[in-house]
């Protein structure tokens, strides 16, 4: 037996895909985390042509310019962040981006302000990188959007970054502009990183995103097509930094990755090229699901915030055999605490399956479970 090193051991693998692999494969699945829709036409239509055209070969390492270009104007487009081609890179997935910034930026003693409830991945980055965790509770009260005043509290000498999701996984919170603003005036005051995942920025309902990156320069902004595209599989994203940043995560995207695939790379150029109908059609879809869910789980008495984007909700349930209940029943959902402390007494559910059955699902709950 060869000996994990020791940043190996401070992690465990996933608990979400572990439950996966044992339950029910006739399961209603409330537990997935990508949307169930399949990559436009167009988008396939162009990775197909640059198989063809034999553009399997290397790409730049920040990837095709013509890429960079588009993301730029999409930058400054739409989240009024002003960055250039050299100063982005393309990346695998915003998993890759992620990763880039916890090791490029985090190393032992560092604190990192984590939102409790949040995203798997966040603490295992860190950790893996030797940093410490300082959570900061997204509370139900404030339906789970994290506050300025909240991360305020816990800005110390060794602060070295805070991680940002909105909309979230696995609340779907979307945070409020002000705090968004302050949180971004605290990181410049306190010469802090905010790393700023905003995976789920098109996937929100009657509220709009921002960016912390308009007003402060010590942001690393991830973004990627799995969500908005359902390009999951094909695993690309982006960030944009400061020159200065762009250049140590440059290091650790070199040496890694060496470049994002050539083929996803095709396509996301003519996903930001493309016409967004798709994306218009999804979102709208997302919510009607959104406005079922919510209300179902209301109705039986879990009471459930009304999640302003992404495709999660996160009902109060306290019945800690509820998951286990309810996979017996039919319906794969995933327990709160699996995202942080804070989320005991919760449950994830994804409505990123059909309408129909979503409606099923509520019914077996309800059937099952809430009138047993
Ligand atoms: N951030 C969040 C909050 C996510 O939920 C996910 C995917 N579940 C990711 C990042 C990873 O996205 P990608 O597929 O681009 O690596």
């Amino acid at each position: 037996m060869i000996n994990p090193a020791t940043r190996t051991k401070t992690i465990e693998l996933s608990q979400i895909r572990k439950m996966f692999e044992v339950t029910n494969p006739n399961a209603i699945n409330l537990g997935i985390g990508e949307p169930d829709f399949d990559v436009p036409e167009n988008i396939k239509k162009a990775m197909i042509e640059s198989i063809n055209e034999n553009d399997t070969h290397y790409t730049p390492n920040k990837g095709y310019i013509e890429l960079r270009e588009e993301i730029t104007k999409k930058f400054k487009k739409e989240n009024d962040i002003n960055t250039n081609p050299e100063n982005i890179i393309v990346t695998v997935g915003a998993s890759e981006a992620l990763y880039m910034c916890a090791q490029a930026f985090i190393e032992k003693e560092d604190e990192v302000l984590l939102p409790n409830p949040s995203f798997l991945s966040y603490e295992a980055c860190i950790k893996l990188a030797g940093g410490k965790i300082t959570p900061v509770e997204c509370k139900m009260e404030n339906e789970f959007k994290l506050k300025a005043d909240d991360v305020s509290e816990k800005i110390n000498k060794n602060t070295k970054a805070i991680i940002l999701n909105s909309p979230s996984n696995p609340t779907g919170a979307v945070m409020d502009k002000e705090d968004i603003k302050a949180i971004a005036d605290l990181s410049t005051d306190n010469n802090f990183l905010i790393i700023s995942d905003e995976i789920y920025e098109k996937i929100i309902y009657d509220k709009k995103h921002y960016s912390p990156a308009k007003w402060s320069d010590n942001v690393v902004t991830l973004n990627g097509f799995s969500k908005t595209y359902a390009m999951t599989g094909l695993r690309i994203g982006y960030l944009t930094a400061d020159e200065n940043l762009c250049e140590e995560l440059l290091k650790i995207h070199q040496y890694n990755i060496a470049c994002a695939t050539t083929t996803s790379q095709r396509g996301a150029i003519e996903a930001l090229k493309g016409p967004q109908d798709t994306v218009k059609k999804m979102v709208n879809e997302f919510k009607n699901r959104r406005d079922l869910i919510v209300g179902r789980l209301n109705e039986m008495g879990y009471e459930t915030v009304n999640a302003e984007g992404a495709f999660y909700v996160f009902p109060k349930i306290e019945d800690e055999d509820f998951v286990s209940k309810s996979a017996k029943a039919g319906v794969i959902t995933v327990p709160g605490v699996a995202f942080g402390s804070n989320g005991k007494g919760h449950v994830r559910m994804s409505y990123a399956n059909s309408y129909e059955n979503i409606k099923k699902a509520m019914d077996i709950l309800e059937e099952r479970i809430v009138n047993e």
